[in-house]
C-alpha cells in the first residue's frame, strides 16, 4: 500500500489512524453487527455517537454553555443563505471582503438585505486582510472569512464588532488551533477540510441567535431553530460523516487539543514559508501578517508567463510522481498551492520543501 501526500483544498486529507479505525469497525461497529453507515440515526447504538462528537467539539474548542452545536447539510455554501435568512431583523449587514468565498457569501445575503462592504483587499488582489478596527452601526451582525482557502490568507486580529454579532466562515481553518469562541455570534464550517469527510457542515450559534420569529416563507429545514430543537436530528443527520468528525476529533484531543494542532500547525507553516522566503525561486503570493497556516499559495519568479506555465505544469507533474499531489494552484491565483490541514503529517511539509529545493536546483 502506498499513501500520497495530499496537499487537496478540500474535500482533503484523513489521519491515517482515523482511517485504520474507521476500515476496522466497518463490518462491525463495537458488536452490534451493523456499520454505522447502515445504523438508525435514532437506535441506541448511535445517539451516543452523535453526542460524544459535540462533547468533543464543545471540549476541544471551549465552546460556552450559551452556544448550540449544530450539524447541518448543505455545505458553507447553505450557511450563505441561511444565515441571513434567519439574522435578519434590521435588513442590513456588514461584510469584510476577503476574496471569493467572502464575495460568495455577499451575493446570497444580498438577496435577503443589504450588504455593506466594509472593507475589501481586492485593490492588491486579496493577498492580505484589510485593517478593520472598530465596527459600528445599524447592522444585524458582520460577516468575516476566517481563512480564505483560495488566496490562502487569515484573520491574526479579529475586527471589534461590539455589541453586534460577528459571524465568521470557518470552513478551512476550523480547530487549527485555539479560538475564542465567545467572541462570536456565529461560526460555521463545511466540515471536508479540517474535520471530517464532506457532508456535514458544523455550526455553532449564540442561543439569543436563534430565533423562533421568522417569516413564515422561511422553510423549516432552513432554521436554526428547527436544528437545535431537535438535537440536529429533526431529519436523517450525515451519520457518518458525524462517526468520522468524532474520531478525528478524538484524533486531536490526542495530539493535545486545540494547543497541541496549533502548535503543530505553527511549526508545519513555518516549514513552508520560510523556504519560500529564503528560496529566491519561489515565493509565497500572502503578505505576512495576514498568512494562513492552512493554505499556502505560491509562485516561482519567472517572469514570462508562458514560460512560467510551463515550470508550474512540470512542478505539478512531478510532485505527483513523488508522491505529492494536488499542489496546483487556483486559477485565480495561479502557481501553486500547498494546502496542509490538520491531518497533514509535518513529513509531509518537510518533504514538499526538499522537493521544491531539488526543483529549484534543476530548473533555476
Ligand atoms: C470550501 C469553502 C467553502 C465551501 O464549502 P462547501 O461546504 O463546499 O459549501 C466556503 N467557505 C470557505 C472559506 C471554504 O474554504
Amino acid at each position: 500500500m502506498k499513501r500520497v501526500y495530499n496537499f487537496s483544498a478540500g474535500p482533503s486529507m484523513l489521519p491515517q489512524t482515523v482511517l485504520e479505525r474507521a476500515a476496522a469497525e466497518m463490518l462491525d461497529y463495537k458488536g452490534t453487527g451493523q456499520s454505522v453507515m447502515e445504523m438508525s440515526h435514532r437506535s441506541k447504538a448511535y445517539k451516543p455517537i452523535i453526542e460524544e462528537t459535540e462533547a468533543l467539539i464543545r471540549e476541544l474548542m471551549g465552546i460556552p454553555d450559551n452556544y448550540k452545536v449544530l450539524f447541518l447539510q448543505g455545505g458553507a455554501s447553505l450557511q450563505f443563505a441561511m444565515i441571513p435568512m434567519n439574522l435578519k431583523k434590521k435588513g442590513k449587514i456588514a461584510i469584510v471582503d476577503t476574496g471569493v468565498w467572502s464575495d460568495k457569501a455577499i451575493k446570497e445575503a444580498k438577496k435577503w438585505m443589504q450588504v455593506d462592504v466594509i472593507a475589501s483587499s481586492k485593490d492588491t488582489a486579496y493577498d492580505r486582510i484589510p485593517k478593520v478596527e472598530k465596527v459600528s452601526g445599524d447592522y444585524d451582525y458582520v460577516h468575516i472569512t476566517l481563512n480564505n482557502t483560495i488566496v490562502g490568507t487569515a484573520w491574526e486580529t479579529l475586527p471589534d464588532t461590539g455589541d453586534i454579532p460577528l459571524v465568521a466562515d470557518a470552513s478551512s481553518n476550523i480547530l487549527c488551533g485555539p479560538l475564542d469562541v465567545s467572541k462570536f455570534g456565529i461560526i460555521y464550517a463545511g466540515a471536508q477540510k479540517n474535520l471530517a469527510p464532506a457532508g456535514v457542515t458544523l455550526v455553532i450559534i449564540r442561543d439569543d441567535l436563534i430565533r423562533e420569529d421568522l417569516p413564515a416563507e422561511v422553510p423549516t429545514m432552513l432554521r436554526f431553530a428547527t436544528h437545535a430543537a431537535e438535537g440536529s436530528m429533526y431529519n436523517t443527520p450525515p451519520c457518518y460523516s458525524i462517526y468520522m468528525m468524532g474520531l478525528v476529533l478524538q484524533w486531536v484531543k490526542d495530539l493535545g487539543g486545540a494547543e497541541g494542532i496549533g502548535r503543530l500547525n505553527r511549526e508545519k507553516a513555518a516549514v513552508l514559508y520560510d523556504y519560500l522566503d529564503s528560496s529566491g525561486y519561489f515565493r509565497a503570493t500572502a503578505q505576512k501578517g495576514s498568512r494562513s497556516l492552512m493554505n499556502i499559495p505560491f509562485l516561482t519568479a519567472v517572469s514570462d508567463p508562458e514560460k512560467a506555465e510551463a515550470i508550474n505544469k512540470k512542478f505539478v507533474a512531478e510532485a505527483e510522481k513523488a508522491g505529492l499531489v494536488n499542489l496546483a494552484g487556483h486559477r485565480l491565483v495561479g502557481g501553486m498551492r500547498a494546502s496542509i490541514y490538520n491531518a497533514m503529517p509535518k513529513e509531509g511539509v518537510e518533504a514538499l520543501v526538499a522537493f521544491m529545493k531539488k526543483f529549484e536546483a534543476e530548473n533555476k
